[in-house]
């Protein structure tokens, strides 16, 4: 690996970074195994993840569920000061079990909650919440926050193919809204009904699948009116935006000539939610034109840093990331007091 630079006058605090509970893994297994069980894209990613141990896997199931000196020797490794750590997706959306969903929330939040206390210097969590069950999920997110000192909510998309948009789901964002905690929104596979012709081109996952279904529901989320009844709502989504930022000009124009023409009224153009409620985080496009470009159009405030770890771990992606030809101002905003702001962490 290059060398990192240690001496940085900033934190680097990176805020989309993947940890699974060892049970739920084993639940997930049994899932596989369940003939009943047709959720074509969790099968075609977990079924690989869960029984390859080769090339880009190799190892990656010990990286995800530790969370002590082994995680941080590889945050030692490659300069990151603070990791903020998301229940892998599809998390516990994965399950038909409302009870079984929340029981596994319940226990991964008490999980990594006491892997932050063990080491307040190096870890933060967002806290998994069921969907499947939204009055349980608000109760969960209050508990995890006040009760477990968790910063944030991580929802991994849609929950077997049902999006927040749809107005059964919004007392998570009351709750979300009530708690100041964000959520974001992490991708998983699209579901059965739009993963199959992703998938025989082998483009469900990170590729592809995952921009285009968080993409999606994100503005189809704004399109809810979400943030019309919930203006002080903050959603997180990675990877640059999911492209969104390169659809501001085509989202608004659209919006003017064919979405108001089929009944969406909204206060402000689509553009302007996304910089007013969304924040973008930087996981897996450690590329210096996609990263300026987030800026110039969302605006530095809005963009933060993250590496999404295990599954891209390079210490080459930080260096870019330092050598960004930016003011050390934004630098700071990138990598540490943007983080530290939308997720409520201490510094
Ligand atoms: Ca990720």
């Amino acid at each position: 690996m290059k060398k990192i630079d240690f001496s940085q006058k900033f934190k680097r605090i990176a805020t989309e970074e993947a940890w699974a509970p060892a049970d739920m893994l084993h639940r997930w297994r049994k899932l596989l195994d369940d003939k009943t069980f047709n959720d074509p894209g969790f099968i075609a990613m977990w079924g690989f993840f869960l029984t390859q141990n080769v090339g880009y896997t190799n190892g990656i199931l010990d990286k995800l569920t530790d969370l002590g000196e082994n995680r941080i020797a590889d945050m030692d490794a490659t300069g990151i000061d603070r990791q903020l750590l998301l229940i892998t997706a599809p998390a516990v959306q994965a399950f038909r079990d409302p009870a079984e969903a929340l029981d596994v929330a319940i226990s991964s939040n008490d999980e990594v909650a006491e892997a932050c206390r063990k080491y307040p210097d190096r870890f933060s969590a967002l806290a998994a919440v069921p969907p499947q069950d939204p009055a349980a999920a608000a109760k969960e997110m209050d508990r995890a926050m006040n009760r477990l000192g968790l910063n944030g909510v991580v929802i991994n998309s849609h929950t077997h193919g049902e999006y927040l948009d749809d107005s059964k789901f919004w007392s998570i964002f009351e709750a979300a809204e009530a708690l100041n905690a964000a959520i974001y929104i992490h991708p998983q596979s699209p579901p059965p009904n739009m993963v199959t012709e992703f998938a025989k081109r082998g483009l469900e996952g990170a590729v592809m699948g995952f921009q285009v279904d968080v993409a999606m529901h994100t503005v189809a989320l704004i399109l809810s009116g979400v943030f019309d009844r919930f203006p002080k709502l903050k959603l997180v989504i990675g990877h640059g935006g999911e492209g969104l930022p390169f659809w501001l000009f085509r989202l608004d124009y659209q919006q003017k000539v064919i979405l108001e023409n089929r009944g969406y009224k909204l206060k402000h153009p689509i553009s302007e939610y996304l910089k007013r409620n969304v924040f973008m985080t930087t996981s897996g496009m450690g590329w210096e034109p996609a990263i300026l470009f987030c800026q110039q159009v969302m605006g530095v405030e809005n963009i933060l840093y993250a590496m999404d770890y295990p599954y891209e771990f390079n210490s080459e992606e930080v260096i870019a990331t330092d050598n960004l030809p930016i003011p050390d101002a934004d630098k700071l905003k990138l990598y540490q007091t943007n983080a530290e702001r939308v997720f409520n962490l201490k510094g």
